[in-house]
């Protein structure tokens, strides 16, 4: 299972295509991505092999610079088009990419459907995006929302989310690996640096409850509070 991100000013899609085919040895059951196309949020996701999605991105491949990534090996709900991830929230404004596990989702489902909030998936990764706009809702802005949602979560996660109307990727880790890569002009998230070789080798090793905001133009990386952390940017030694 991996994560991906691209956030950059030319085509995602293509990143983020190559960082899930450099993640396969990883195993997985299912892969999708989100990109925002200028429009709002474009999510394509599919149960199978990477070439299922290639195929379902197809000739109309969506434009915009800035996306998400998923392979899925299932923990909870079988492999199908709709557990396979991204998961968006009821308005389809938020799209979630999750590796690990959520422990407490079952509680969380309950409080949420309680709110209103309807479940298309079977998966624990659901909870996450419809928390943000739960959170959301109360006015926050969108980092402060994606902090107070990740908050709420016990488990173990890798977790990069897009928000429309902002130029930004999200993400955060706990138990789950979660590596920035640094090229000139654009920025990768992944769950390990292959993902990323033929773009960078300047990597950036978040630690657990790392949240990092990556825009085109930069990224700032804060405890689960909002106070910057610092973390050194490495260089990979590529093997021969
Ligand atoms: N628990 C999530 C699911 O079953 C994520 C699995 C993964 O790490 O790929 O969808």
């Amino acid at each position: 299972c991996g994560i991906t991100a691209y956030v950059g000013t030319d085509d995602a899609v293509g990143g983020l295509l190559t960082g899930l085919s450099n993640l396969e040895y990883r195993g997985y059951d299912s892969a999708g991505i989100a990109v925002k196309n200028g429009r709002g949020l474009e999510v394509i996701k599919r149960e199978g092999e990477l070439d299922r999605l290639r195929e379902a991105v197809g000739s109309e491949r969506p434009t915009g610079g800035i996306g998400i990534g998923h392979t899925r090996w299932s923990t909870h709900g079988p492999p199908t088009d709709e557990n396979a991830h991204p998961h968006t929230d009821c308005s389809g404004r938020i799209a979630v990419v999750h590796n690990g596990i959520i422990d407490n989702y079952d509680g969380l489902r309950t409080d949420l459907a309680a709110e209103g909030h309807e479940f298309r998936s079977d998966t624990d990764t659901e909870v996450i995006p419809h928390l943000i706009e739960s959170e959301l809702e109360t006015g926050k802005s969108p980092a402060d929302a994606f902090r107070a949602a990740i908050a709420r979560l016990d488990g173990s996660y890798a977790v990069a989310c897009l928000i429309d109307g902002e130029d930004v990727v999200y993400a955060t880790r706990n138990g789950s690996p979660l590596v920035l890569g640094r090229a000139d002009g654009r920025y990768f998230l992944a769950s390990d640096v292959p993902a990323f070789r033929e773009y960078t080798d300047e990597v950036v090793y978040l630690e657990d409850t790392d949240v990092v905001v990556v825009r085109p133009g930069g990224y700032e990386i804060t405890d689960p509070n909002g106070i910057p952390v610092n973390r050194p940017v490495e260089t990979v030694d590529w093997e021969p």
